[in-house]
């Protein structure tokens, strides 16, 4: 492509974000495993992967401790060793990780219909028609980090930002156990002073390259005229400069993955006890008219009404209700979780650990549907 059709290439349009994507990974996902099943290795420099009796083959995972020492995945282990000698190695249980991710990856469908699974430790979610705004998604994704937590006992980052990419980085960003918020105005004043490594693709070699032209920190690449970044860096450098000056700079929607079911959720985790139903049900209730306020808003219908709860020591249960025709009123959410808690009266409210009500088999409610609603409402 030539210059003058890279200087076309930036339309308005391109700056106009209508996306909200949520990323999430894993931190140390291996290594974590690995210390939740024997904790005594918490807080050691610690590494997945090769073989502990020879000392070959390379790093698969390492703990945040062993980073410190420079040992990074996909090192040989000897390497790692001579970094840090007093390393622990474990092999890895390998069919553990894969049934702990799968856990995690069904938690996530759970919070945004469209995913995409980019590894056993990360997934992206587009919460453009999950949630209102950019408060509503930071607010899911401290439930879902509080959920994955639950349920495996293992911390994961968050980024949420106008696109995969920038979502990516802002988890990268603040690692571990972090979530960080890009809103689309924000995205050049928060890249500034982030080191241009952090944008994935840029590594050693590119950073050789950027660092020749005085360009370490993503801020200094932005300040670049971008004739001159295309000529210093090519067509690869022109479109850092434009992610780095908060340019939308992909087509988020194409590559997700969108599953049949369509859902409206919301959890709650107790993180302190409550003694009576009664204190638990004013969290079901302000549950399920956050529900019924975002079925407003999308002009839906919905027929399946699910309750999860979750007591001490994990024990985890989901019951669903369908209703025989679709329906909008909260009043009916109300009565039928009100039926599928009955199932625990016998059980004590202060052992509840989270509560979700979720609401699926939705249908849009168009405006003809509306008219015929109403003259059989006007008539009957
Ligand atoms: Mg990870």
């Amino acid at each position: 492509m030539t210059l003058a059709n890279q200087i076309v290439y930036f339309s308005e349009r391109e700056q106009t974000f209508d996306s909200i994507i949520l990323y999430m990974d894993l931190d140390a996902f291996f290594a974590s495993v690995e210390i939740r099943e024997n904790p005594e290795l918490e807080g050691l420099p610690l590494v997945v992967g090769g073989n502990p009796k020879t000392k070959q083959g390379v790093v698969s995972t390492c703990s945040y401790e062993a980073r410190k020492f420079g040992i990074h995945s996909g090192m040989p282990i000897n390497q790692a060793l001579k970094l840090c000698p007093h390393l622990t190695m474990v092999r890895g249980s390998f069919k553990l990780y894969g049934e702990v991710s799968k856990s995690i990856m069904k938690i996530l469908e759970y919070y945004s219909p469209t995913m995409k699974v980019a590894g056993n430790d990360e997934a992206y979610l587009d919460l453009t028609d999950v949630v209102a705004d950019y408060e509503e998604a930071k607010r899911l994704a401290t439930e879902l980090k509080d959920d994955v937590y639950a349920s495996e006992e293992i911390t994961c980052s968050i980024g949420i930002a106008p696109n995969r990419i920038l979502a990516k980085i802002a988890s990268d960003s603040d690692k571990p156990d972090g979530l960080v918020v890009v809103k689309p105005l924000e995205i050049s004043e928060f890249l500034a002073p982030l080191n241009i490594t952090i944008i994935p693709g840029v590594g050693r070699k590119s950073f050789e390259v950027f660092s020749k032209e005085n360009v370490e920190l993503c801020g200094d690449l932005a300040k670049l005229p971008h004739q001159l970044a295309y000529q210093k860096f090519g067509k690869y450098g022109l479109k850092t400069w434009k992610l780095v000056n908060g340019y939308n700079t992909e087509n988020t929607g194409e590559k997700f993955v969108r599953h049949e079911r369509k859902s409206i959720s919301e959890e709650r985790t107790f993180f302190e006890k409550y003694n009576s139903w009664e204190e638990i049900w004013i969290r079901i209730d302000s549950s399920i008219d956050a529900i019924v306020t975002r079925l407003t808003v999308k002009k839906m219908s919905f027929r399946t009404i699910t309750l999860k709860i979750r007591f001490k020591n994990f024990e985890t249960y989901t019951r669903a209700h369908s209703l025989t025709s679709y329906n909008t009123s909260p009043k009916h959410v109300r009565v039928v979780v009100m039926k599928l808690l009955e199932e625990f009266e016998g059980k004590k409210p202060e052992d509840i650990r989270l509560i979700g009500v979720k609401i699926s088999n939705l249908m849009k409610i168009d405006d003809n549907q509306k008219t015929l609603t109403q003259f059989f409402n006007n008539i009957g």
